[in-house]
C-alpha cells in the first residue's frame, strides 16, 4: 500500500514554478532517495511533503488521506536536516525530550522513549552532555535521535550527512538505516548529493531534474537501465 501519494503536485513562489507535476506513490516502509542537481527542488518537495510549505497545486495524499491542508504537527512526520539545531543550553537528555514534552505524554513514557533512542544510536553515556561537548557525530545522532523519539510513522532527511567527513559520513549512514531496520513500518524519504549513499540506502531511488521525475526505480535498475543519459550520469558514473 502506499503510504505518501502525490499527485500532480505543483509548488510555485511567486510566479516562479519549481516543483511542476510530480506524480509519485512511497510505499509504506519504504525507504526513498531523492537525487537530482542542486536547486532541482528537492528540499522543496521534502518541505510540501512536511507540510512547511503549501502544495500549489495537486494532491498530497498519506494513506487514503488528503493532507494539503493538514498542519505539520499532525502530519506524523520527523525531520533531520543538514545544519543539525540543537538547543546549545540543553543537556543531550533534555534535547531528545523536548520535542515530547510540547505534546501530552507523561514523564515515564518520555524517560523510556529517551533512553530507547539513546541506546538505538548509542549516545546513551552522553545524555549528561551539553551539544558543544561532542563531537559532530553525535550531535548529529542526537538530531536523529530527536525525529526517532516522538516514533514517527515518517522520517524525511535532508543531506544530513553532509557537514561530516568522509569516514563519519559512513558510521553515520549506518545510524540512520537503523530506525528503517528496527522500526516496524517506518518510510523514509531521503535527500542526497551523493551517489554511494544512495545506492547503499535505497530500496528506490527517484532522480529529479528541475522539477520533475526523470525515473524511479531500484539502485539496480537505475545503473543497469538508466532511461536518459541524465540518469546515468548520476547513478550509472560514478562522479
Ligand atoms: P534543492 O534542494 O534540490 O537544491 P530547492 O528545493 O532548495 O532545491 O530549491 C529549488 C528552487 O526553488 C531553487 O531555484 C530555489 O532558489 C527556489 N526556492 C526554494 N525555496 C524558495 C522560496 N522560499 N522562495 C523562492 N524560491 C525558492
Ligand atoms: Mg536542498
Amino acid at each position: 500500500m502506499a503510504n505518501i501519494t502525490l499527485k500532480a503536485v505543483r509548488k510555485s513562489f511567486g510566479s516562479f514554478e519549481v516543483i511542476k507535476g510530480i506524480d509519485l506513490e512511497i510505499r509504506k516502509g519504504e525507504f526513498m532517495v531523492f537525487v537530482g542537481p542542486s536547486g532541482c527542488g528537492k528540499s522543496t518537495l521534502l518541505r510540501l511533503i512536511s507540510g512547511l510549505e503549501e502544495i500549489t497545486s495537486g494532491d498530497l495524499m498519506f494513506d487514503d488521506a488528503r493532507v494539503n491542508n493538514v498542519i505539520p504537527s499532525e502530519r506524523g512526520i520527523a525531520m533531520v536536516f543538514q545544519s543539525y539545531v540543537l538547543y546549545p543550553h540543553m543537556k543531550v537528555y533534555d534535547n531528545l525530550a523536548f520535542g515530547m514534552k510540547l505534546g501530552k505524554r507523561d514523564k515515564s513514557e518520555i524517560d523510556t522513549r529517551v533512553r530507547k533512542a539513546a541506546e538505538m544510536l548509542q549516545i546513551d553515556h552522553l545524555l549528561d552532555r551539553l551539544p558543544r561537548q561532542l563531537s559532530g557525530g553525535q550531535r548529529q545522532r542526537v538530531a536523529i535521535g530527536r525525529a526517532i523519539v516522538r516514533d514517527p510513522r515518517v522520517f524525511l532527511f535532508d543531506e544530513p550527512l553532509s557537514n561530516l567527513d568522509a569516514a563519519l559520513r559512513v558510521a553515520t549512514r549506518l545510524e540512520i538505516a537503523k530506525p528503517h531496520h528496527d522500526m516496524n513500518d517506518v518510510t523514509m524519504i531521503y535527500v542526497t548529493h551523493d551517489q554511494v549513499e544512495a545506492m547503499t540506502l535505497a530500496d528506490r531511488i527517484c532522480v529529479l531534474r528541475d522539477g520533475v521525475v526523470e525515473q524511479v526505480g531500484t539502485p539496480a535498475e537505475l545503473y543497469e537501465k538508466p532511461n536518459s543519459v541524465f540518469v546515468a550520469g548520476f547513478i550509472g558514473s560514478p562522479k
